[in-house]
């Protein structure tokens, strides 16, 4: 976020707040007090002045306290025994490859402040700083003294309003109350409801000593739980609800409401269970994902985009449709006058023109493309569409037997042996039967002579 626009929000906010708190207490409240100072009036306004006087307060210390940045060549304590998360360090040290320095544990680098922020929880715009670990603690009392004083501002209000109606002539507010009664209830309603919504999330956060990074890791790590990827683990920092506020706001609990300084200095953080060795090396990792980053890798890319594994061409490749039809209609036309070089009975042996859209393999069925050809090509296919089969008449079997019959009677190819029947020692008898019966008994006749 440029530096300009992180002052107007910063203005803009202070804009809201002031209008709020003061233009209600000149423009309504002063004037429905007959403009004169009274017990009465300051008992009302005391408490509300205070209120807003401690979330002025604690805005200002949100955006001007430094969140915790990592210290130059911060190392992590290999040899510490006192429980913290980076004693074993299970999967080596968390480093930000952006700082080139070590990160401690729940430290996050945050783009916007360009930067590793110690337990980072998010970076906040309306404060135009990050949320880390040295002002945590007067952001979630900023957020309190904002619904404190939110709800203190409607009540009072909202009683200056019931007051009108009572009907008594001087009780009406004048046309510039009304306009402010209606801007405070404008502003300071969205306002409640959307600072409400959000304290309850960080109060809830504080109790479970969980910043929202950790929070969206809780969900990561509960999912990979619910896929069986990885075991249940719990959250290592939750040492216990009043730890876990007196870790933010101080140790003293009549103190939590005043500004105070977190514990600890953000580089280590007690641990739940020390012992458990995987609360050292939270979040989980998912087994199934990437490693991690290395920092002298250098992306190579294959020589060819076509290629499978180690250069070689994906074995389960397959053209797609288009390319198939494309090749089978130019097999299709040079099949006018195509001679196949293994015979009809061989395994490889595809008739003339045929293609692999109409074949009996189960890997066509149901293609029933280029069908138009049908009627003009004297062959018939096997295909399964949504009719049924249809049978390729061709007999693989009478084709063989036809082509070694022929063969067989290629003159000069083969000697064959005809044994001589008594029938056919003369002539044939259907060569007899075409003689006429005169030229017959000629015959017989020169045969009885000899
Ligand atoms: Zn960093
Ligand atoms: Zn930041």
């Amino acid at each position: 976020m440029g530096r300009l626009l992180g002052r107007l929000f910063v203005g803009g906010t202070l804009f809201l707040i002031t209008f709020i708190g003061y233009s209600s207490q000149i423009f309504i409240i002063w004037p429905w007090y007959g403009s004169v100072l009274s017990v009465e009036l300051l008992a009302l306004l005391i408490p509300f002045n205070a209120l807003l006087g401690m979330l002025l307060w604690n805005y200002y210390l949100v955006v001007v306290t430094d969140p915790g940045r990592v210290p130059n060549n911060w190392q992590p304590d290999f040899q510490s025994e006192d429980g913290y998360e980076v004693k074993k360090l299970t999967r080596g040290p968390r480093f930000c490859r952006t700082c080139e320095n070590y990160k401690p544990p729940r430290a996050h680098h945050c783009r916007q402040c360009k930067r590793c922020v110690l337990r980072m929880d998010h970076h906040c715009p309306w404060v135009n700083n990050c949320v880390g670990h040295f002002n945590y603690g007067h952001f979630i009392r900023f957020l309190f003294y904002v619904d404190i004083a939110c709800t203190y501002h409607l009540a009072m209000v909202t009683k200056r309003v019931l007051h009108a109606s009572n009907g008594r002539f001087w009780d009406e507010p004048s046309f510039l109350e009304l306009i402010f009664i209606i801007l405070n209830y404008t502003f300071c309603i969205p306002v409640l409801l959307a600072v409400g919504g959000f304290s309850i999330y960080h109060f809830n956060a504080l109790r479970n000593n969980t910043t929202t990074i950790e929070g969206w890791e809780k969900d990561k790590v509960a999912t990979l739980v619910r896929r069986g990827k990885i075991q249940e683990i719990k959250f290592p920092y939750h040492i216990g609800v009043r730890k876990n506020i007196a870790a933010v706001l101080g140790d003293s609990a009549w103190l939590w409401c005043w500004p105070g300084p977190p514990q600890g200095n953000g580089l280590k953080y007690p641990l739940a269970d020390p012992s458990d060795p995987r609360a050292e090396s939270w979040p989980p990792k998912d087994p199934n994902a990437l490693p991690p980053d290395d920092p002298n890798h250098t992306l190579t890319l294959p020589s060819s985009p076509w290629t499978y594994e180690n250069g070689a061409l994906n074995p389960y490749l397959q053209p797609n449709g288009m390319v198939r039809r494309a090749s089978s209609s130019r097999r299709g036309k040079k099949a006018h006058g195509h001679i196949s070089s293994v015979p009809p009975y061989h395994p490889d042996y595809r008739p003339p023109g045929d293609d692999d859209t109409f074949s009996d393999s189960p890997g066509s069925v149901g293609s029933i493309t280029d069908d138009e050809d049908a009627p003009s090509n004297p062959r018939s296919f096997v295909r399964r569409g949504s009719e049924g089969y249809e049978v390729r008449p061709i007999n693989r079997e009478n084709m063989l037997r036809q082509h070694v019959l022929e063969q067989v009677h290629e003159p000069g190819r083969y000697n064959v042996y005809v044994p001589e029947t008594p029938e056919s020692s003369s002539t044939s008898e259907e060569e007899e039967e075409e003689l006429p019966l005169a030229s017959r008994v000629e015959r017989w006749r020169k045969e009885a002579a000899v």
